[in-house]
Parts: C-alpha cells; sequence; structure tokens
C-alpha cells in the first residue's frame, strides 16, 4: 500500500479540493498497513470450480468471505478511535460507536456478518443505537475489511478466468461494482467496489440489469477532466463512472478515483441515475 499513499499524495497535490477527504482516508490507510492478517483459503477442485463459473457463482460467496476476525476488529476499533478524535460533526456518535465496541465484545462481528450478507435493515439499526450514519458504518467496516480482502485476493485471484466471466457482478466475491475502465485496448473492466477484484465486461452491456440494447445505453463525458465519463443505462436508471485509461492523465489505483470523482456521482444523481444499493 505503500505506492497508494504516494498516489495519494500525489492527488492532493493536484485536485486541492479533495484535500481534506483525502487526508483522513490517507491517515487510515496508514493504519491499515500494519495489518498482518491471516487468511486460510483451500481452492479445492479445479472442475467443480469451473463448472460453478460457468453457472454464474462467484467462487466465494459474501457470507463465506474468510477474513481475520482478530485484526479486523481491531481495526475498526482503532478507525473509531481515529475519527472520534478529529473534528467531526459526528464525533460523540463515533464515540459511542466506539464505547459499544468496547463493551460489547460481539458488536464488532454481528456488524461485519450483517455487513457481508448485505443486511441493511440490521447495519441500520445498528447505526441507529449509536446514532451514526450508517454509510459512515459501513465505510469503517469495509475499510477495516481491506486488508483481509487484499491477502484474500493475493490468493485467490490467480484461480479465477477474468476474461470468460460474463456476469455484472464480481467473481471472486459476487458484489457489484463500483467503477469501470477502458484498458489500453479499449476493452472494459469492472472493479468490484468490495474485494476489488477486477474483471472483463462487455462495453456494450449494464452490468447491473445486464440490458444490451444500445438505444438505451450512453454515456456523458467529463468537462473538467480527459478520460472520465459516467456510463447510464435507462432500463434501470443505474450508473457507473468510467475511466478511460487510454486518455486519463496519470490514473490512480480505481479505488481512490472513485473517491475523487464525486462530481461525477453528483453529475449522474441531476441526472437521475443512481448506483444500485442494498
Ligand atoms: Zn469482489
Ligand atoms: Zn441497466
Amino acid at each position: 500500500m505503500g505506492e497508494l499513499l504516494a498516489q495519494i499524495d500525489r492527488v492532493m497535490q493536484k485536485r486541492p479540493i479533495y484535500r481534506e477527504a483525502l487526508s483522513v482516508y490517507r491517515e487510515l490507510i496508514v493504519l491499515l498497513e500494519e495489518a498482518g492478517p491471516e487468511i486460510e483459503y483451500a481452492s479445492g477442485d479445479k472442475k467443480v470450480r469451473e463448472i460453478k463459473a460457468r453457472e454464474g457463482f462467484p467462487l466465494l460467496s459474501r457470507e463465506d468471505l474468510p477474513y481475520d476476525l482478530k485484526v479486523t476488529s481491531s481495526l475498526f476499533t482503532r478507525m473509531l478511535e481515529h475519527l472520534s478524535s478529529k473534528k467531526r460533526e459526528d464525533r460523540e456518535a463515533l464515540k459511542r460507536a466506539l464505547e459499544r465496541a468496547q463493551t460489547d465484545g460481539q458488536w464488532i462481528e454481528r456488524v461485519l456478518v450483517a455487513f457481508l450478507a448485505r443486511d441493511e435493515a440490521t447495519i441500520d439499526a445498528m447505526a441507529q443505537e449509536v446514532s451514526l450514519d450508517s454509510t459512515v458504518l459501513k465505510f469503517v467496516t469495509t475499510m477495516a475489511l481491506k486488508p483481509s480482502l487484499n491477502t484474500l485476493r493475493g490468493l485467490v485471484g490467480g484461480v479465477i478466468q477474468r476474461d470468460s466471466w460474463e456476469y455484472g457482478y464480481c467473481p471472486l466475491c459476487g458484489s457489484r461494482p463500483d467503477m469501470a475502465s477502458l484498458d489500453e485496448q479499449g476493452k472494459r473492466m469492472l472493479h468490484c467496489e468490495l474485494c476489488g477484484f477486477e474483471w472483463n465486461y462487455p462495453r456494450i452491456k449494464c452490468p447491473f440489469c445486464e440490458n444490451s440494447e444500445s438505444e438505451q445505453l450512453g454515456y456523458f463525458s467529463s468537462q473538467e477532466e480527459k478520460g472520465f465519463r459516467v456510463d447510464f443505462c435507462k432500463k434501470c436508471n443505474a450508473y457507473i463512472k468510467t475511466i478511460d485509461l487510454r486518455v486519463a492523465e496519470a490514473p490512480a489505483p480505481l479505488e481512490l478515483e472513485n473517491l475523487i470523482t464525486l462530481h461525477l456521482d453528483m453529475l449522474a444523481h441531476e441526472q437521475g441515475f443512481t448506483t444500485p444499493s442494498g
């Protein structure tokens, strides 16, 4: 992640408007850097894997993702400590969440389980218990899982056929994409919102509803930066931000690009498009 830190520094210089948000993100990345999660994964039978992939089953389901509970819980707590020490409006809520995490030994694990099961109702209720915005709770959870999922991706990424997977959800964990890119050959890649795995996907097809009628698909480009655009689908009203790596200047890793292209999300929302959730 040392390279990621260098990229964050570069972006903070280039786009001062994101400086404040990125400085918090940077501090959290530094916390994550020290973690050394232990992940166990047995790849099992190749044939079974191939059949599953052909049928559209991801290698692992979100509920079964292996993660290091000890490392993840400790990061979760440290991030709450860190964020609640900042002059943030939700400082008191973060402190309450921290207190809850420290007094109830199962609280963090319950958040993790609900988050991985996409159990929005439970996440919302648990966030509400401490009056914290549930997007903040989910953000902390995603970040705390990151070292485990990065390690997992390194372990299993090699056994996944990323160019024969035909679906709009991640072949590793089944989650949705949060960004797309067009590579040097103009081939489209989707980036997983949870585990960060990337896989090929047709350019003229909506990853969310699989609609491939070109008259219902479109995009608009960013006026400010070359190589950025928003692809949308009029059938399901979803959009995905796309970076064209052939044109964009010094692109950053997609998880970072996702954070520094919020103006594109705003434009998409203004035009009535949404990101699928839940
Ligand atoms: Zn994934
Ligand atoms: Zn669609």
